[in-house]
């Protein structure tokens, strides 16, 4: 495996890179094509739909439904960290996907004639997930044509309560030690990833536009194609952001999923057009 090891990130599937705050948005996402994503830092990635080598590295996937463009990759990245000894993998994935996924697994462990071990857990709006002391995973409902969820990851930190602020620390150790809950638990929304989804997946879930960095897929941006039409077929439109353009208080907004129908060259034009300033240049398209 030494050799694989060594390649270069040239020879690597793409994907691109934004540094953000303290953390790392790295993928790369085109409707059809594939949509993959992870912050190292957070050890968290979403959806699979192709697997650059230096990926395997992070250890837990949220899958947004299993549209192949999404998945793809699921059984050579679980064969990858086998072959690698590194420990199975946590994947999140729709609940009433799982059982499907379980049989194609098997059948791929067979044609490769080797395990593919990983923690499978199927999840459903409402979900709470803590992941480690300082990062809790949420589920939320989306629209799209085939079962499928999208995730807020929340940082937690246990701040001491207001009553006890400006007390001594060894009236606070004192307090602590006999029992007294001192401590107060205060989330913030740091990634809202909403995979494919009609409008409404953001509507309905209004953390989604109070997240620091959301992800979110803007399929189609030409006037040319019909609003109705991308609805039904559980997308969203760059109309559909221009009429919500007020409700977005992200830091940063990450456009992605763009139809292979509109050249990289148009999807930048139509966004110009519909977002002069860009949202005050927090509205990225990921081209
Ligand atoms: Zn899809």
């Amino acid at each position: 495996m030494a050799e694989e090891l060594e390649y270069g990130p040239d020879q690597d599937i793409p994907y691109r890179s934004m540094p953000y705050g303290n953390v790392t948005l790295e993928g790369f996402s085109r409707a059809a094509m594939q949509t993959y994503w992870r912050i190292p830092e957070y050890r968290i990635g979403f959806d699979l739909g192709a697997q650059p080598w230096c990926f395997m590295g992070t250890p837990i996937w949220c899958l947004s439904h299993t549209h192949l463009d999404h998945c793809a990759a699921l059984p050579a990245y679980l064969a990858r960290r086998r072959m690698m000894k590194m420990p199975p993998p946590t994947v999140f994935l729709p609940e009433p996907s799982v059982e499907l996924v379980q049989r194609m697994l098997r059948m791929w462990s067979r044609l490769d004639s080797g395990g593919l071990p990983c923690d499978l857990q199927g999840v459903v709006p409402g979900d709470e997930i803590p992941l480690s002391r300082e990062l809790v995973l949420t589920v939320h409902e989306t629209f799209h044509t085939i079962p499928s969820v999208g995730y807020v990851l929340w940082d937690r930190r246990n701040k001491l309560r207001d009553e006890y602020i400006g007390l001594p620390q060894d009236q606070i150790r004192d307090l602590r030690l006999s029992g007294v809950e001192i401590t107060r638990e205060v989330r913030k929304p740091v990634v809202a990833y909403l995979g494919d989804s009609r409008p409404e997946g953001l509507d309905e879930n209004p953390i989604m536009y109070d997240a620091e960095l959301l992800i979110m897929e803007t399929t189609f941006v030409s006037p040319f194609h019909r609003v109705e039409k991308i609805h039904k077929h559980g997308h969203i439109h760059l109309d559909d952001v221009v009429q919500r353009q007020d409700r977005f208080h992200n830091r940063r907004i990450i456009a992605s999923h763009f139809t292979l129908r509109s050249t990289c060259h148009e999807i930048e034009r139509c966004v110009r057009r519909a977002l002069p300033d860009l949202l005050g240049d927090r509205f990225v398209p990921w081209l």
